[in-house]
């Protein structure tokens, strides 16, 4: 027997369908329930009393999925490494945007994708990853999955058809094919991912193993939730770092998976063994920050056009890797086009000098914060290859395309004005 539908779950009214960023606001909570507190009250506590030994034991059967006939509506707190309020309502809103059965989160990105790999593949399965992909990601499938006997292989981001066939080919020659995972757009070259081909390709019967389809999986991060919807295009699992956008305020750590009940199911199980869950305090920031996550995003979106173009004619720029600028009539464009609802407010870009130009520009930042990570409000500028990515060998990084004067820029909220003129400034340094 599934969950029951609480009324404070309310989709629509007088007929109209509400839209996420409505919901964001009192989707999953009813206040009457906490004393009429319009916001929900963090829930800081590690356990949960039950009523009777019956209610205990109707409390773990919903902790497990398996309710039955009778079992009361309120039995379904136990222990906060399982569930908690706070996490309820969460995980209830991080299904909105993305349209998703149900969402898992977790403390950490990385949390949430080692849990949601490690739900679907095991000893003699075989992981098939896109490439270049976000430095902590491509260090645990190179470098830590074969150490559990799970094969792994690359793919490049922007494959074609023939490409992505040959790899998948190759991964089944491997063993199990199990997953196929996907970040796009990539970090930090924002090369992308065709996830409609990759959804397609995985359903073919020669990307199957005893009729089984591997399990298409793709991080959200870059645009999501308001820019990207993978699941539209048949991925099966999304994966966030919460810390960056949704957070959006660099105050929290944080990650999710997304998808259907029954891949949910697998996630979160492991997820309760592993313990990777989030605490309630964070569970908060998340729906404050849930509350303003289209107007940040949209906010920065437009900020990053204006730096973008300020950059694309600055003579000590060389390559800016902005998705706007993506050649009219290239395959990336139609993939951009079809799969994206706006560039974002990430990219990278190359700056004359090498190394020692780009540190030159990021040592006289005077606006901009010279910090790793993405999606705060404020902007953030880092050197991926002596910091996000620098965990990722050297020769791979030339053969990914990352420069050694390659700068990433996250553009928050701030004036773009303001941003120029700091840009304009620290480039003379350059
Ligand atoms: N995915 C992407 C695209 C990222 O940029 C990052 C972190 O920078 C992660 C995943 C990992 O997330 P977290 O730092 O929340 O563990």
């Amino acid at each position: 027997m599934s969950k029951p539908v609480k009324t404070y779950r309310k989709r629509e009214v007088a007929g109209r369908a509400l839209s996420p960023e409505t919901m964001m606001l009192g989707y999953g909570y009813d206040p009457h329930l906490s004393e009429g507190s319009i916001k929900p009250p963090i829930f800081q506590t590690s356990t949960f009393a039950f009523r009777s030994a019956e209610h205990g034991e109707a409390s773990f059967r919903a902790s497990r999925g398996a309710r039955i006939e009778g079992d009361p509506e309120d039995a379904d707190l136990a222990y906060s490494r399982i569930n908690n309020p706070n996490l309820e309502v969460l995980e209830d809103r991080l299904t909105l945007f993305d349209g998703a059965d149900e969402a898992v989160a977790f403390a950490s990105g990385m949390g949430a994708i080692t849990t949601a790999i490690l739900a679907f593949a095991g000893q003699g399965s075989v992981v098939l990853h896109s490439s270049p992909l976000y430095g902590g990601t491509e260090s645990l499938i190179r470098n830590v999955l074969p150490r559990f006997g799970i094969k792994t292989l690359e793919f490049p981001a922007s494959a074609d058809e023939a490409t992505l066939a040959r790899a998948i080919v190759e991964a089944q020659s491997m063993g199990q094919l199990a997953v196929i995972y996907t970040e796009t757009p990539a970090n930090p070259t924002n090369e992308l991912v065709d996830l409609a081909l990759v959804a397609r390709l995985a359903a073919e019967p020669f990307a199957m193993s005893r009729g089984v389809r591997p399990v298409v999986m793709t991080d959200n991060t870059y645009l999501g939730p308001i820019a990207q919807f993978p699941l539209q295009h048949g991925v099966d699992v999304v994966l966030y770092s919460l810390t960056k956008y949704v957070g959006g305020h660099s105050d929290l750590v944080a990650g999710a998976a997304l998808g259907s009940h029954a891949h949910m199911a697998k996630v979160r199980s492991l997820r309760t063994l592993f313990g990777t869950n989030p605490d309630p305090h964070t569970c908060w920031l998340l729906m404050r920050s849930l509350e303003t996550v289209r107007l940040r995003m949209e906010a920065s979106f437009a900020n990053a056009k204006k730096l973008a173009v300020f950059l694309r004619d600055h003579p000590k720029v060389e390559t800016v890797r902005f998705l706007d600028f993506l050649q009219e009539g290239s395959a990336q464009r139609v993939v951009f086009e079809r799969q994206c609802k706006s560039a974002g407010s990430t990219f990278s870009f190359d700056v004359l000098g090498g190394k020692a130009g780009a540190f030159r520009l990021l040592n006289s930042l005077k606006v901009a914060k010279l910090a790793v990570s993405l999606g705060g409000t404020e902007t953030l500028m880092c050197h991926p290859g002596s910091t996000t990515h620098s965990g990722v060998d050297q020769a791979l990084r030339e053969r990914l395309g990352m420069t050694d004067g390659l700068i990433r820029i996250s553009v928050g909220i701030e004036n773009p004005d303001d941003l120029i003129a700091d840009l304009a400034q620290a480039l003379e340094a350059v």
